[in-house]
């Protein structure tokens, strides 16, 4: 699960991390006030910041014209103004692909005289199977590119779980930042806190770009100009407080649909869609509609145990999709009942009224009575005898 800037910010400041000074707003009228607020307090300038679930939005441009999702402000009504062309815009960034996000909430901060901008990430190494801290001094906008062109910037350190990150890590990672004296101890404390809120919210990536020394009344602090955070949907179980955070109106209509059924669905751009039972053979099935010339419209996995009703939830969720030009069914009935997802998809075929092709692989536990069912139901379905079978009569199911 993805959280808004403002979040994650407030989740690090919790736990002593830095942030500026700031509030976020849903209308022109609340962005005002947090701005003279800001003024009030004697800061001199203020940003204003979309909040949408992706990067990359000082570079991105409304589908109004308006250019910048981030922007800095002079006065109060300078940010209400701002505030007022971005509010329910649609923001278009490179993270964001050309449909863009609508942007539900600003955040206004204040704006810090930057001297300079670093990278921090902590996210998990698959390849270690541990924690992964990084720090670079090539931080700010363009990260993807200077990491691209000099990988060995970045330093990188990697954690012993049970130990957590230790002292001289972290003061590692202040030395890679070139930073020295007072500003090298203040990294040395500023660090652990960005990994303790990693791990304490079991979050899969926090990451902070840029992390700025500003230049302010209180001489050179660290503060974490930006941040985001990925939580493991796995951990989520565990932080009520966390689940709060969840923006619907940042995720895709039909997979919020697919989670009250206890589905996994994710929506993806070909125009075959996949049912299908277990994480793996769903993965499976997407690889082979590519190897067969075709291209996948979604993941779908019903479980090992879906009833009827999900199968049928999960028919009316595919045909909500309108790329879609075939269907497969895939499913191989260890634990599940093969009948039981010949009814669902009976059931479902006839609430929809289904034109589409149907292709059915059914294989497994009580496959007969399944494959009975649906041959005496008088719904119309181009049967599969293997995987690789069916999948070639969707490609071609599709391309007719
Ligand atoms: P994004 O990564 O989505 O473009 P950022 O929050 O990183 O958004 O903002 C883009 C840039 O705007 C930053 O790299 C920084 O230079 C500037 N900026 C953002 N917030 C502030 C702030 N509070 N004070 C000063 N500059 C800021
Ligand atoms: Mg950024």
């Amino acid at each position: 699960m993805n959280i808004h800037e403002y979040q994650a910010k407030q989740l690090l400041a919790q736990r002593g991390v830095g942030v500026p000074p700031g509030g976020v707003a849903t209308s022109t009228d609340e962005a005002r006030a947090v701005a003279e607020r800001l003024f009030a307090d004697g800061h001199a300038r203020v940003v204003v910041k979309s909040q949408i679930h992706a990067g990359g939005r000082g570079k991105g441009t409304f589908k109004s014209g308006f250019p910048g999702g981030v922007q800095l402000a002079q006065s109060a009504a300078e940010a209400q103004q701002l505030a007022e062309a971005m509010l329910g815009q649609v923001l278009v960034t490179k993270q964001t692909g050309p449909e863009g996000r609508t942007v539900g909430r600003v955040l206004i901060e204040a704006a810090g005289t930057i001297q300079k901008e670093f990278y921090l990430a902590v996210t998990l190494d698959r390849a270690s199977a541990r924690p992964v801290v990084l720090a670079g001094t090539e931080g700010g906008m363009d990260i993807e590119e200077a990491a691209a062109r000099t990988p060995g910037k970045i330093c990188r350190k990697s954690i012993d779980p049970a130990l957590g990150l230790m002292p001289y890590q972290a003061r590692g990672l202040a030395g890679a930042l070139g930073l020295s004296g007072d500003l090298l101890n203040a990294a040395a404390r500023f660090i652990p806190r960005v990994y303790r809120t990693w791990w304490e919210c079991d979050a899969s990536l926090v990451e902070i770009n840029p992390l700025a020394l500003l230049e302010g009344a209180d001489g050179t602090t660290l503060c974490a100009i930006d941040a985001k955070i990925n939580l493991d949907d796995n951990g989520l179980a565990r932080h009520p407080e966390l689940q709060a955070l969840r923006d619907l109106g940042e995720e895709a209509p039909l997979e919020i649909e697919a989670g009250k059924h206890q589905l996994s669905y994710i929506q993806m751009d070909g125009n075959i869609a996949c049912l299908v039972n277990g994480a793996g053979l769903a993965m499976a099935t997407m690889d082979i509609i590519q190897h067969c010339g075709g291209r996948p419209a979604n993941f779908l996995d019903v479980g090992g145990g879906a009833s009827t009703e999900q199968v049928a939830a999960a028919f009316k969720i595919i045909l909500q999709d309108p790329n879609v030009r075939a269907i497969l069914v895939n499913i191989f009935g260890g634990i599940m009942d093969c009948d039981i997802i010949a009814q669902g998809i009976v059931t479902a075929v006839r609430e929809t009224g289904l034109s589409l092709p149907l292709v059915v692989r059914l294989e497994g536990n009580n496959v007969r009575a399944g494959q009975q069912t649906l041959a005496t139901s008088g719904v119309t379905i181009i049967s599969g005898d293997s995987m690789a079978d069916a999948a070639q009569k969707a490609v071609a199911a599709a391309m007719a």
